[in-house]
């Protein structure tokens, strides 16, 4: 049976969300991401967790087309999402901005930063996208982000303006801003890594809400070991571009197979 949420949908024997194959990233000389596997079911939560500069967040930003991958093909729903099909018996070329953009607006990514814009109220924030990419008209798009400002515990902030709210407050507004659009798949990238502490948790309960209360596909790098074990129904340790190990948060922060993980997991404990 298909299951339904606002947010999303999964359909049981469905294809992998979320395909790299063979995924090669280089910067120049530097080769950050090497012939990269890595598949992700639909409504799966994944957390990369492993030492800085280990590819973490190029993996976010490829899928988010805000970097190009070198080699290999990034496939969304068993569909090339990096790549088009182009010239004769359909071999795949880079996809070009035009077929990027619609694919860009299924996935939603939350980052360190809030980015919120400062002149506007929360509520137009919320509203900014789906009014003007999707197009949605102004009832609608003011019904789902007071929908969605509910989510994240902040109705009674609706008219204030970001800089009146903590960093914890303006982070949930992201999280808000990046599900009015209907991702299939949430990005989060580190998202608790700029707030004090005491700020912390506030933001995290909300992405368990999120991860509980809907089916969307999340692909989450953090340090927050208790936040990835609660969400994840998989942890990936990369080292070097490469998943060094995986499994199931029990697994992998209780029983570490490889030293290298022991040792980063006692950095971040
Ligand atoms: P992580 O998220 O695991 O900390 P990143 O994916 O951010 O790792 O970075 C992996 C490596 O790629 C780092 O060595 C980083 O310096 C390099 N890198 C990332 N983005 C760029 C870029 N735009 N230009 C050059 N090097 C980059």
């Amino acid at each position: 049976m298909p299951t339904d949420s606002p947010l999303g949908k999964s359909l049981p024997g469905a294809p992998d969300k979320i395909r790299f194959d063979r995924v090669t990233k280089r910067f120049g000389e530097h080769t950050v991401l090497d012939g990269l596997d890595l598949a992700v079911a639909p409504g799966e939560r994944v957390t990369l967790i492993g030492p800085s500069g280990s590819g973490k967040t190029t993996i976010l930003r490829l899928l988010m087309t805000l970097e190009r991958v070198t080699d290999g093909v990034i496939h969304v729903d068993g569909q090339p999402f990096s790549h088009m099909p182009a010239g004769p018996g359909g071999a795949l070329v880079p996809a070009n901005e035009r077929h990027l953009a619609p694919r860009r607006r299924r996935i939603g990514m939350v980052f360190q930063q809030f980015d919120l814009f400062p002149h506007m109220s929360v509520l137009a924030n919320v509203m900014e996208a789906p009014l003007h990419v999707l197009g949605l008209d102004r009832d609608e798009a003011a019904r789902r982000a007071r929908d969605l400002l509910g989510l994240v515990g902040l109705a009674d902030k609706a008219g204030s303006h970001p800089t009146r709210l903590s960093g914890g407050q303006q982070q949930r507004v992201a999280i808000a801003r990046a599900l009015a659009m209907r991702p299939e798949i949430l990005l989060l990238d580190e998202v608790t890594s700029a707030l004090d502490p005491e700020l912390v948790a506030e933001v995290l309960d909300v992405l368990r809400g999120v991860a509980r209360s809907t089916d969307i596909t999340m692909l989450c790098v953090t340090h927050e070991m208790g936040f990835a074990r609660d969400v994840s129904d998989r942890i990936l340790m990369f080292d070097h571009g490469r998943v060094l190990e995986s499994g199931p948060p029990g697994e992998l922060l209780d029983a570490p197979g490889h030293e290298r993980t022991r040792a980063f997991l006692r950095t971040v404990r």
